[in-house]
């Protein structure tokens, strides 16, 4: 029988006041519950965010490296049971599980690597105008923070909200996504295990719509960091500053990945493919767009098709290449995609079925000839399909990577120097890679987009991830 999960609220594993659970599937196996977890509504949001409002003054007194080393033992903890945690990620979310197992390594070494911050956490120290005067800069937390989160990396990404939260002394409630929220529910596990008192971190399953929602609009919240879709996270925005809170919001994405005519097409059609099919698509910061040079348009469409058409899609505890769609409504969003991509006229080279066995599977896709302006070139489809764009040179290759409403991830292949640093300096995205794939951050560098894809206002991550949480204080001492 499947496990019943149950929130987290001061320091106690506690049920619903609805008194209903929400069941999770395998999307593999769609007739295997992986586990239910509570269908909590705003008053258990309201319960948990009391809970961290009431232990908030104890843990900001708390010092930075006693509340490190919580971090760090909660890391040691995940790590021994690495192997568990990926398991459950494969079988609730659907990733193979070399992905799965390098998304819980991410999670252990974001709570090792904040963990080790809090030795260093301060402000700065200046030269006083007066006489015996010092003048320094103190950090302080924001108080109660509001986290929601998205299905598609449910651990690193409660993971690099919470761990610089906590670092920095605040206290917080967890919303993740109702899709997998099995590896968030392990972070909580851990942290109680390691010590953590009573209340400073809270995890509440439940709707958008109400919990979210509760987090978003309550006034016992300084705070609310949100990773999701834009629609989702404008509306958390508007909703979360008519009361001045600090909201920190990352997005969609429509990621270009540029083949310039110098480029080697087997390297490029390695990166495209890597970077948009890996996680079956289901990154922010996918590939989803390869704008080619038209004199090795040809010849890179037909590497890239080989390479899509090479991927094994099936079940990711089993040795496939690429796991399923984490829902059925996520996979139907692909398949209208497909279909939108045909009606406008768009290049069906390979893919562009479902597969016909249980779970929620869909071929690898590729569409040659993709209009700039058409809604594949787009939108973000978050499956795997790619749109193959024939460009003129690179000024047009630019103005093409540059022509959408989302900023996240850019890369280009090429071996020419002068084009690469152009491209750096005038791609519109926050993380520009040459000779690289668009997906893949390092923990330890910001990481955030520009446009659409972000509220462009605090990044996460690294030591810009610290910033979000903290507010700044300048002490004029004079002695
Ligand atoms: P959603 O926007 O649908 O959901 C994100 C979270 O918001 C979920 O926990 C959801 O709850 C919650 N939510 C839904 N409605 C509300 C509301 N009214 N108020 C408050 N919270 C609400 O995104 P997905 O989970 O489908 O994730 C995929 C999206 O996330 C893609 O667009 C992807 O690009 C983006 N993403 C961005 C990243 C980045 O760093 N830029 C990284 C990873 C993903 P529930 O699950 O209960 O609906």
């Amino acid at each position: 029988m499947a496990v019943e999960q149950r929130n987290y609220v001061d320091g106690e594993w506690i049920e619903s006041e609805t008194g209903e659970t929400v069941s999770v599937e395998n999307p593999a196996s769609p007739d295997e519950i992986v586990a239910r977890y509570q269908q909590s509504n705003a008053a258990d949001a309201h319960r948990a965010i009391e809970a961290a409002s009431n232990a908030a003054e104890e843990w900001a007194a708390t010092p930075g490296p006693e509340r490190g080393a919580i971090l760090t033992e909660t890391s040691r903890i995940l790590a021994d049971r690495k192997a568990e945690l990926t398991e459950l990620l494969v079988r609730e979310e659907g990733k193979t599980r070399g992905e799965a197992g390098g998304e819980v390594q991410r999670a252990i070494d974001i709570f090792s690597y904040y963990g080790a911050k809090t030795h260093d956490l301060g402000g700065t120290v200046k030269s006083a105008s007066g006489p015996q005067t010092t003048l320094y800069t103190v950090k302080e937390p924001l108080g109660v923070v509001g986290l929601i989160t998205p299905w598609n990396y449910p651990i690193a990404i409660p993971a690099w909200k919470l761990a610089p939260a906590l670092a920095t002394g605040n206290v917080a409630v967890l919303k993740p996504a109702s899709q997998a929220p099995g590896v968030a529910h392990a972070i909580f596990e851990a942290l109680d295990e390691a010590g953590l008192p009573d209340g400073v971190a809270n995890v509440v399953t439940g709707p958008g719509s109400s919990v979210g929602e509760e987090l978003v609009t309550s006034e016992g919240v300084d705070a609310i960091s949100f990773t999701g879709s834009t629609a989702v996270g404008n509306t958390v925005y508007e909703q979360a500053t008519e009361d001045g809170k600090r909201v920190q919001l990352e997005m969609g994405g429509k990621n270009p990945t540029i083949v310039a005519d110098s480029a080697d097409v087997d390297e490029a059609a390695d990166i495209v493919a890597a970077g948009a099919f890996g996680v079956t698509g289901q990154a922010c910061t996918a590939c989803s767009r390869a704008i080619v040079h038209t004199d090795v348009y040809d010849e890179f469409v037909e590497a890239v098709v080989e390479r899509a058409a090479a991927i094994e899609p099936g079940p990711g505890l089993e040795e496939s290449d690429m796991g399923p769609h984490v829902s059925k409504d996520e996979l139907e969003s692909t398949l209208e995609y497909i279909d939108i991509a045909q009606e406008e006229g768009a290049a069906l080279e390979t893919g562009g079925s479902a597969l016909d066995r249980a779970g929620y599977y869909v071929e690898p896709t590729v569409f040659a000839d993709v209009e700039p302006s058409s809604r594949l070139a787009q939108e973000e489809v978050f499956g795997p399909v790619l749109a193959v764009l024939e460009v003129e040179d690179f000024d047009d290759a630019l103005a093409v990577a540059n022509d959408v409403d989302y900023g996240l991830s850019a890369s280009i292949v090429t071996d020419d120097h002068t084009e690469a640093n152009r491209f750096i300096d005038e791609i519109e995205a926050g993380v520009a890679k040459v000779n690289a794939k668009t997906t893949g951050l390092e923990l330890h560098v910001p990481f955030g987009g520009m446009k659409a894809s972000s509220s462009e206002t605090w990044r996460e991550q690294g030591d810009e991830g610290l910033e979000f949480y903290t507010i700044e204080k300048t002490v004029y001492d004079n002695y």
